[in-house]
């Protein structure tokens, strides 16, 4: 397909997004001149209105490590980081950043990144966080401040643990932020962008949930991705994330009423012969080809737990604006990977009945920890519970060397077929009962 045909293909929302994205990172580059202080942070946990009711800009680390894994750039930034000492195990992410970081900090879109002023770190669940911004802060030594979040181990929040973050927020957290960038904390200012953010998040469940229609006008795995991005990482709190949402909402109700489905790399997919559930992050360096590949087969993902990484809005959370610091305890404490495995399978139970999918996929990554612990068992458990089929692929985020689309292709056609005979059958007895 030509270069013109394919950017005609592109959903408007998506071209939106990436002027969006080549401006933030155009305002990143030109930080040193304009003064800004930056602030690098992580999705899952992400503080964004805070950081930037401070007028400093986030940087996302995990986001640019995808954005170099789809631009063909982090085989030869893992490479380097390789090199140096960082071994095979280590999450392809962090690799990826620290090649980068070696090849002169270019980041994804061509422009440079500035040095952070403060590395926050929001501590999610994920112990390579520690370790990523450690070596963050032996590169730039810059300060280093960090919010702990209790994990859900008995799948809630307590009154203690929300205590505790507002108390972290309050005294190490907001004094940190001062000191960079010279201004005092100013609630009312972090009320305004969160009133911004309830109107995005607002958007964006209305969207994810539109996956419920047949034909489905979104995918909620692939097309998410897109989807999310906004919110989960500089754009959550801005006036740009509200109308970015508002303008993709209009873009989805328009196919709803078309009855069309999305459109995936090689075009629209309006004919759905399954309907699936996906666990676990995408593989980031053959995405098209990843997503091509369930589109041939007429495989549509009606929803995913992937999209809930940096917030599960879907399940009710909204940032508050009348209790600003505990709703950024709450929001952190609910990201999907701090939540525990009883609270995942329950999740995937209720997507499978919710938007009546045929069964559920997971594409393990051999990188994070934080997703594939325990995959395998949740997939018995789901089966079990729900009477419809799993499959299980691998995959990394962004090491192309672990990537067989040979491999992949024969395990979801095999998958599919399994889904095919067992249609109708064991599966709606086991959900009727
Ligand atoms: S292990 Fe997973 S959660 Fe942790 S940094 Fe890597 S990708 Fe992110």
């Amino acid at each position: 397909m030509s270069d013109a045909r394919a950017e005609a293909l592109k959903d408007q929302s998506m071209v939106i997004q990436k002027e969006m994205i080549a401006e933030h990172y155009e305002r990143l580059a030109r930080a040193p001149e304009t003064g800004e202080p930056v602030v690098y942070t992580f999705v899952p946990g992400n503080l964004t209105e805070l950081i930037r009711s401070f007028g400093c800009l986030p940087v996302l680390p995990e986001i640019n490590a995808l954005q170099s894994g789809m631009r063909g750039k982090s085989r030869d930034y893992i490479t380097e980081a390789e090199k140096h000492g960082h071994s095979e195990d280590v999450c392809t992410y962090v690799k990826c950043d620290i090649g980068m970081a070696m090849a002169g900090n270019i980041g994804p879109t061509g422009t440079k990144l500035p040095k952070p002023d403060l590395l926050l770190l929001s501590y999610t669940g994920c112990y390579t966080f520690m370790k990523w911004f450690e070596l963050l802060r032996e590169q730039y030594d810059c300060p280093c401040v960090f919010l702990h979040v209790p994990y859900q181990g008995d799948g809630r929040i307590e009154p203690e643990h929300r205590e505790y973050m507002v108390r972290q927020l309050r005294e190490q957290v907001i004094p940190a932020l001062e000191r960079i960038s010279g201004r005092r904390y100013d609630e009312e200012a972090l009320r305004e962008r969160l009133r911004l953010s309830v109107q995005a998040e607002d958007d964006l469940v209305w969207v994810l949930q539109s996956a419920r229609n047949r034909p489905s006008p979104i995918d909620a795995y692939f097309g998410a991705v897109y989807y999310v991005g906004p919110i989960f990482s500089a754009f959550r709190g801005t006036p740009e994330g509200v109308a970015y949402y508002q303008a993709l909402r209009r873009e989805v109700q328009s196919r709803l009423d078309a009855g069309l489905g999305p459109v995936a790399p090689a075009g629209p997919m309006n004919e759905q012969k399954y309907r699936l559930v996906v666990e676990g992050p995408p593989n980031w360096t053959h995405f098209r080809e990843f997503w091509q590949m369930f589109a041939d087969e007429g495989a549509v993902v009606v929803a995913s737990t992937y999209s809930k990484v940096g917030g599960t809005y879907d399940f009710g959370f909204r940032h508050d604006p009348d209790d600003p610091l505990g709703t950024l305890g709450d929001y952190c404490a609910g990201c999907y990977t701090n939540h525990n495995l009883p609270g995942r399978i329950d999740m995937l139970c209720q997507y499978l009945r919710d938007y009546d999918a045929d069964g559920f996929l997971i594409n393990s990554v051999k990188s994070c920890n934080s997703f594939s612990a325990g995959q395998l068992m949740i997939l018995r458990e789901v089966e079990k519970r729900t009477g419809l089929p799993g499959g299980f692929i691998e995959s990394d985020l962004v090491d192309p060397r672990y990537f067989s689309a040979a491999n992949i292709k024969n395990r979801l056609e095999s998958y599919l077929q399994m889904v095919e005979a067992r249609r109708g059958g064991g599966a709606r007895e086991a959900r009727a009962s």
